[in-house]
């Protein structure tokens, strides 16, 4: 018997990298200011490139949302392709994020052949204000049938083209949005933008109220990313990682993340190269990246860019996934950014932080000083709390997916409960205000650390707390139970609208009563009101804890464990209503998005299922069979030379208990998958896929991991946590 198992290459793992072989790396170190932006295009450094008066109108079209002239849009393509040449790109495409979640592109080159044999360079503005792809193939939920193949991508000029490159050669992308013939959204972009302009249209017309004249009101976001990076070695030798991003089946290892040491350590070298790497790829591309550290987990990371507007920082997000999982292969590892890829150890999120903030720069969240005093800030504040209070089932809806499932509600990530959690200082401000009016605010105070040699830190108003899934952190909402590995495009589409629909009713309220009271008193009148009806929304305990549970209960606060729970709530007629009333999506649209969603998550279930089932069938089960069949001859090699075999007969009866047990567990699927409902509806098929499937996919799961801890080490054909995790 020739034990060959591939877990012998943890050595090959942990020796074939070395600070020598990383690539790409300037040697003298990395100088932001150099590099920042230098491939893409932003509006200012057309500036340079285009006729001072076009230019102009574009800066309209930009800024004002004015409609685009195909004179202009022409001027644009040229000063756009001169510089995508300048930087040796060939081809150019309409980059656009189709409701898979992920991006698409397709290539063309610049080159059109000419009457004389040759070729000339060409790009119109034709071919940058449109492109029609053939859409039959993209996810429409029903809002376009196959045979009805056109799809649009229309330039969105508010956010920057940028080049992609190869080591040979590299194309321009254009940011695009995807729409049906009918003009119905077929893509996460068109909602974002949509949904900026209603909170601009709310905001504004608030802020009037308060006496602050300003154009625009933009809402931002900035987005903590987490992952995990293996070796590629152990990556490519797990069929469930490279089909389903998650190891299906995988004993805990002896040591996880007990010992926290993990968190904020030294990083790794090899880790530090490829996130230097990186780092610097987005620098290139105007992706203002600011913060990295070691995550909870081991192998667990995260990186975090300074905020921008929603719709670009929606693109920059698309952008940074891809890149990281781009450069990680450069350093033979891979970037895991699914929401769970090790089971028993913390999941990966992606904090989404969001605020609004006027053209000229006010945060409309900044509590300043004395947030009791600031009545314009506890106006925004009341809204966000009212829109998370009023539509709990879209946010919790809008992070469902089969892969955040695992997170939210283990004991590690916000719990499917949405609630907000606001800090101690505003929470004493909501209590005031509802027990007879405003005096003070508590203040933060020094922080001693019990020595002169160090010095006194200005302490926060409020702790932090890690178990909210919604928390108000300083001056921004940050939405902690959006997944590492989804678009945050629909987050922010829920986050944008919910909020100007608050902030429309509290105007008209506020308009009502400043007929009768001046603008104080009507106001601290309707906050009062306002917060006596939402107050169950704000909780500042342990988000972890099973009294929550039973308290948000009695509060009546929605608890959807499950994302076959949460889903089919998109479609209520509340939300349906909200979304056409504010012009974000229609009816349809929502409609196929809901569509859309389910089938993602039957699909992604029905493919963990396939290669579960897969795996133990081929890999685990061949292999506990040997041992079973070297245990037993041992047993009877040590009865005929007249010992007691206890010992081997033990393990025999172990191993094969197990082996029984996946076997029972195998055919426990095939009912299950024989008893499928009939129905072709994916909303229908939802609970069917939670209920029935997952569990006969556990049970599987439950005799595989009993047989790693009990089959010889060198016949486990897979590689196990403590090699994935620990080798760097
Ligand atoms: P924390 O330490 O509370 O997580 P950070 O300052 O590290 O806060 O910010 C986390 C993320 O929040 C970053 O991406 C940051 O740019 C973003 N952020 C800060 N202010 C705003 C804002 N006004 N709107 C949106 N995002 C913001
Ligand atoms: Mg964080």
């Amino acid at each position: 018997m020739s034990p060959i198992t591939q877990r012998y290459d943890t050595l090959a793992a942990a020796r074939a990298w070395s600070a020598d072989s990383a690539t790409g790396m300037a040697k003298d170190g990395m100088h932001i200011t150099e590099i920042f932006g230098e491939n893409t295009l932003t509006l200012e450094a057309l500036r340079e490139r285009m006729p001072k008066s076009t230019w102009e109108s574009l800066k309209k079209t930009v800024t004002a949302g004015e409609p685009l002239s195909l004179e202009v849009a022409d001027a644009a393509a040229v000063a756009m392709k001169d510089w995508a040449t300048e930087k040796g790109a060939s081809h150019f495409t309409h980059w656009f994020q189709p409701l898979t979640g992920s991006t698409a592109e397709k290539h063309d080159s610049f080159i059109t052949p000419n009457q004389g044999g040759g070729a000339i360079s060409e790009f119109s503005g034709k071919d940058l204000i449109q492109g029609e792809p053939d859409a039959s193939s993209f996810p429409s939920g029903g809002l376009r049938a196959t045979f009805e193949a056109r799809g649009y991508t229309a330039w969105d000029p508010t956010s920057p083209v940028f080049i992609i490159e190869n080591p040979n050669g590299s194309y321009l992308c254009i940011p695009t949005a995807f729409a049906s013939w009918k003009g119905e959204a077929l893509d996460h972009k068109t909602p974002v933008l949509r949904s900026m302009d209603a909170v601009n249209t709310q905001a504004v017309r608030a802020l009037k109220l308060f006496g602050i004249e300003t154009a625009k009101v933009t809402s931002t976001i900035g987005c903590e990313q987490e992952y995990f990076l293996i070796d590629q070695e152990f990556f490519y030798r797990r069929p469930d990682l490279m089909t389903s991003g998650r190891t299906l089946v995988g004993a805990k290892p002896p040591r996880g993340q007990e010992l926290d040491d993990h968190y904020f350590g030294s990083i790794p070298d090899r880790v530090l190269s490829f996130m230097l790497d990186a780092e610097r790829e987005l620098y290139r591309l105007g992706i203002p990246v600011k913060t990295r550290h070691n995550e909870v987990a081991p192998s667990q990371y995260e990186i975090a860019p300074i905020y921008e507007n929603c719709n670009v920082a929606a693109d920059h997000q698309q952008l940074m996934m891809i890149t990281l999982k781009k450069v990680a292969k450069k350093y033979g590892m891979e970037c895991l950014l699914h929401e769970k890829p090790f089971d028993g150890l913390n999941g990966s999120g992606k904090h989404t932080n969001w605020s609004m903030a006027t053209e000229e720069g006010m945060n409309l969240l900044e509590p300043g000083e004395s947030p009791h005093e600031n009545m314009q800030f506890l106006f925004f504040f009341a809204a966000v709390l009212k829109a998370l209070h009023r539509h709990q089932d879209l946010y919790r809806a809008a992070i469902a997916t089969a892969a955040n499932d695992h997170r939210l509600g283990a004991n590690e990530a916000p719990p499917a409960i949405i609630s907000a959690y606001i800090g101690e200082q505003l929470e004493d401000v909501v209590h005031q205000l509802l027990n007879g009016g405003l005096k003070g605010s508590m203040q933060g105070g020094l922080l001693g650390l019990g020595t002169p040699v160090l010095p006194q830190l200005p302490k926060h108003a409020g702790d932090r707390n890690r178990t909210s899934p919604f928390a108000f952190t300083g001056n921004k909402f940050e939405f902690r139970a959006v997944g590492s590995s989804q678009s945050v495009s629909f987050p922010v589409v829920v986050l944008n609208t919910t909020v100007a629909e608050a902030i429309d009713e509290l105007c008209t309220g506020l308009e009502k009563a400043m007929e009768s009271e001046p603008l104080e008193k009507a106001l601290a009148g309707l906050l009062r009101e306002t917060f006596t009806e939402i107050q169950t929304i704000i909780f500042n305990g342990d988000g972890y804890s099973q009294e929550w549970q039973d308290e948000a209960a009695k509060r009546g606060l929605l608890n959807l464990k499950t994302t076959a729970e949460a889903l089919p709530t998109i479609s209520a007629a509340k939300n349906v209503a909200m979304f056409e009333k504010y012009k974000v999506l229609n009816e349809r649209e929502v409609h196929s998005r809901l569509e859309i969603l389910a089938e993602q998550y039957n699909t992604t279930l029905a493919i963990e299922v396939d290669t579960t089932e897969a795996i133990a069938k081929t890999m685990v089960y061949p292999a506990a069979v040997r041992y079973l069949g070297e245990l037993a001859n041992s047993v009877e090699e040590v009865k005929d030379l007249g010992l007691d075999p206890s010992g081997a007969e033990e393990m025999l009866k172990t191993v094969n208990g197990a082996l029984n047990s996946l076997g029972a567990a195998l055919s426990g699927l095939k009912e299950v998958q024989a008893g499928a409902p009939d129905s072709e509806d994916a909303v229908e098929h939802l609970a069917y896929t939670q209920q029935s499937v997952i569990p006969a996919m556990n049970a599987i799961r439950d005799a595989v991991d009993l047989l790693e801890r009990n089959v010889a080490d060198d016949l486990w054909p897979l590689p196990v946590y403590r090699e994935m995790l620990f080798v760097k």
